[in-house]
């Protein structure tokens, strides 16, 4: 296992929510860190079957572009009525004919599927975000960091907060969904006495633990 020796490093991510959240969790921790997408990096072709394969591809792509060490994320909603959809092709589901991404749709597209399936219960709608972090070198070394975490799919979406699909995940033994909860109580980090709710924080949490500290 390799430790990361710098403060400077790249956020291998396009996607504007995610950096946020990464730079909310880096950012109290003295790192400084440009994201792929303000270098303007090429986005790579995301062609893993899983989340640890595509985390892989997008930060040696940023760390190869950059010659720093870049950390990823590579996540997605896992319902289990649907089999385990979106899961990997979580991003995909929301994408539009015109190339953007609509991610009313998708909850829509993930709604509708449920309603096929029978679950309408909320014990038949249980699912997890699932987060890999991956950090990766110029020379190419990896290390791995996953996080989950376990809720419901509810209808209508609830919250304007977050992104992506947070207005329909209520994480088990809250009230609130994500698009309810600050980026605090999402996150639910504090670098001291590391607590972690959402699934990027907790496999931030375990990046800490097996690449910061000694
Ligand atoms: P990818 O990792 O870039 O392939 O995309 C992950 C997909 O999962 C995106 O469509 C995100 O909107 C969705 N997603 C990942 N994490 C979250 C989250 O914390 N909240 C809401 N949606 C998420």
């Amino acid at each position: 296992m390799r430790k990361l020796d710098t403060k400077t490093i790249v956020v291998a991510s396009h996607n504007a929510g995610k950096i946020r959240e990464i730079q909310d969790l880096i950012g109290p921790l003295g790192f400084a860190a440009k994201s792929a997408a303000d270098l303007n990096f090429i986005e790579p072709d995301e062609t893993g079957t899983t989340f640890e394969e595509n985390a892989a591809i997008k930060a040696l792509a940023s760390a190869r572009a950059s010659g720093l060490p870049a950390l990823s994320d590579d996540s997605g909603l896992v319902v289990d009525a649907l089999g385990g959809d979106p899961g990997v092709y979580t991003a995909n589901w929301a994408e539009t004919a015109d190339g953007t991404r609509d991610f009313a749709m998708a909850m829509q597209k993930v709604e509708t599927a449920l309603e096929k399936a029978g679950a309408t219960s909320p014990e038949s709608r249980t699912a997890r975000f699932v987060s890999v972090l991956c950090l990766a070198w110029p020379d190419g070394h990896t290390e791995l960091f996953r996080g989950e975490v376990e809720g419901t799919v509810v209808w209508p979406p609830r919250g304007t907060q977050g992104f992506g699909y947070d207005p329909v995940f209520q994480p088990e033994g809250y009230e609130t969904t994500f698009g309810e909860m600050s980026a605090e109580q999402k996150h639910g980090w504090k670098p001291g006495d590391r607590q972690a709710l959402s699934h990027r924080a907790r496999a931030f949490k375990v990046f800490v633990e097996t690449c910061l500290e000694a």
